[in-house]
């Protein structure tokens, strides 16, 4: 939701803001007395290639650090002076190009160029609002809200979800939305409650995800409803596990794009401390560079989602630090975004043949910084799931969890703590494929993954560990304690209905448990769950049974 930045960090961006003034003024003090030093005298004509520098960097940075005016007009007079400045560096001749300053100086830039210093009288306030998704701690449960008239159906919804572990909110329309409700993380909302374009709390749905209940499948409809904000559109809300699904990828894309670890590389102090500040306090991770030859030592420690970087640092050049990246296997995926203040199309496809990914043209806003940033971050890590998640229910693959099982056997060896690994298979699931297609059996494995994920804490390792098999960890959690944990999971898990078209249905699993401290190897530990997941499918399924010898 929208935020302003909090007061310490304006406090902070308004420090630095004076810094970068301070230092600009002496900046194009020196700038002007070049200029026209180099207008008298042709000896000094080789001070329009600096003049021109400070010309190019404040085009860039001025903007950004709220003196647009500034930056701006440095951009005006930063193209009117390049010929010029080309033509010093070719090696033309000196008188000649004097000539041509005064002319130029004459045509009206004097004035401009003179005025420069009193465009830092005149900075926009810091107190941008930018797009802030409040943070969602690690084990706090989603606040859902429901917007629904009808009232049985939100009631069906309201337990469904609530079997899910999410806490829930519902009113029967927007206008009783009450002022203390700003923690709400999700809405739902009936589209008939939208059909009002100028209802007061509509501005109340932006920045927070929105599913809409809806029949309509007509284009010009579902624009609208694209147009009011909205994330996902479903006909049957009373299904409730294809509705969790929707709910938790929504969450999960919210929660990804808050955590993403971003390393940006920069040589101008003020603007890269200014990116800094503005990223944080957006909740992202950060590790500013200022000096490019610690590049790779930096990125093998803070390894980052992202990498953004200027082009043009001093004696380092932005492209070719990525192709040198490039040389290395573990950065060949690293997306690089580069600031630039270049407007040169050609010059930006030769930075992205370079090894390079994106461009943002500087000056850049607080805020398109920060969704950049957040949608970079967002992309990269759904791109590193790919290769160890399970596509069709986010859990770890077979070889990962069977890893990080592995990884916490160690642990509680060495330590000293007791965890336990469960195994869980659904019940008779071939029937549930016969009777109501493969689609909806995949929906079941779904929604057990989503329940799973859900109720068991963030510290627990929840694979996929066959077709309709899952492997949990549960890092210091007593057999016990893990048999009731499970026993209410599957308890609630047979509780939830599923459309199977022509009928509802209900499934369930079992599972089977074993203390890792137990036995030899991880491996071992599996065997014995998998041992006594066999011994309760025998004894009558829907339930969970511990490894012979392991309950105290
Ligand atoms: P039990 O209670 O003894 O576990 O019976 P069951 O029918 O669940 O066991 P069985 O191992 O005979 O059948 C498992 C079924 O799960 C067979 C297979 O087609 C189905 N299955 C495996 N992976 C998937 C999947 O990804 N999607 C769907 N829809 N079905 C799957
Ligand atoms: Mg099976
Ligand atoms: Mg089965």
């Amino acid at each position: 939701m929208p935020q302003s930045p909090s007061s310490e960090v304006r406090k902070k961006l308004e420090t630095l803001r004076n810094r970068f003034r301070d230092k600009t003024i002496r900046e194009i003090e020196g700038l002007v007395a070049s200029i026209f030093n180099a207008s008298r005298h042709p000896e000094a004509i080789e001070e329009l290639i600096a003049a021109y520098q400070l010309l190019h960097r404040l085009a860039g940075s001025a903007g950004t650090l709220g003196f647009t005016q500034l930056g701006e007009q440095a951009r005006k007079l930063e193209i009117a002076i390049k010929p010029l400045a080309d033509q010093v560096a070719a090696g033309a001749e000196s008188e000649r190009i004097r000539l041509q300053l005064k002319q130029f100086l004459g045509a009206g830039y004097e004035k401009d160029i003179v005025g420069l210093g009193n465009l830092l009288g005149a900075a926009e306030p810091v107190s941008t609002v930018w797009h802030q998704p409040r943070p969602v701690e690690a084990d706090d449960q989603a606040v859902l809200l429901i917007l629904e008239p009808e009232q049985e159906l939100a009631e069906l919804i309201l337990k469904g979800l609530a079997l899910y572990g999410y806490r829930l909110r519902s009113l029967s329309n927007g206008q009783e939305w009450p002022d203390n409700m700003d923690d709400v993380d999700l809405v739902m909302v009936r589209d008939t409650l939208l059909e009002d374009e100028n209802a007061h709390w509509l501005p109340r749905l932006h920045d927070r995800p929105v599913i809409c209940f809806s029949q309509a499948h007509e284009f010009a409809t579902r624009y609208r409803l694209a147009c009011l904000g909205v994330d996902a559109c479903l006909d049957e809300p009373q299904d409730i596990p294809a509705l969790a699904d929707r709910v938790e990828q929504l969450l999960a894309e919210g929660l990804a794009t808050l955590t993403g670890r971003v390393m940006i590389v920069d040589d101008d102090s003020e603007l890269l401390e200014h990116y800094r500040l503005v990223l944080t306090s957006g909740g992202m991770e950060v590790r500013a560079l200022n000096d490019p030859s610690r590049l790779l030592s930096e990125l093998s420690e803070f390894r980052p989602d992202i990498l953004l970087m200027d082009v043009q640092m001093g004696q380092y050049d932005g492209p070719v630090l990525a192709r040198m990246l490039r040389f290395q296997a573990e950065w060949l995926s690293l997306p690089i975004i580069f600031f630039s203040s270049e407007e040169d199309r050609d010059l930006q496809l030769d930075v992205l043949a370079r090894g390079g990914d994106d461009f943002v043209t500087k000056p850049v806003s607080d805020e398109f910084l920060l969704r950049t940033a957040r949608i970079r971050c967002y992309r990269a890590r759904q791109l590193g799931k790919l290769v160890s998640l399970d596509s069709l229910t986010g859990l770890l693959k077979h070889a990962l969890a069977k890893t990080e099982l592995n990884r916490e056997y160690a642990r509680c060896n060495r330590n000293g703590h007791d965890s336990v690994v469960a195994m869980l298979d659904l019940d008779h699931f071939k029937q549930v494929n016969d009777s109501y297609g493969h689609g909806t059996g995949d929906m079941v494995i779904k929604a057990l993954a989503n329940l799973l994920r859900h109720r068991l804490r963030n510290t627990d390792i929840i694979g996929r560990y066959g077709g309709e098999e899952f492997v949990v960890v549960l890092p210091g959690c007593s057999l016990d304690k893990a048999v009731e944990v499970l026993e209410a999971l599957s308890q609630d898990f047979a509780r939830l209905v599923f459309n199977g078209g022509s009928e509802d249905f209900s499934v369930s699993f079992s599972a089977g448990v074993a203390a890792l401290k137990g036995y030899e190897s991880g491996e071992q530990a599996i065997e014995a769950a998998d041992r006594a997941l066999y011994q309760r499918k025998r004894a009558g399924r829907n339930g969970v049974t511990a490894a012979s010898g392991d309950l105290s």
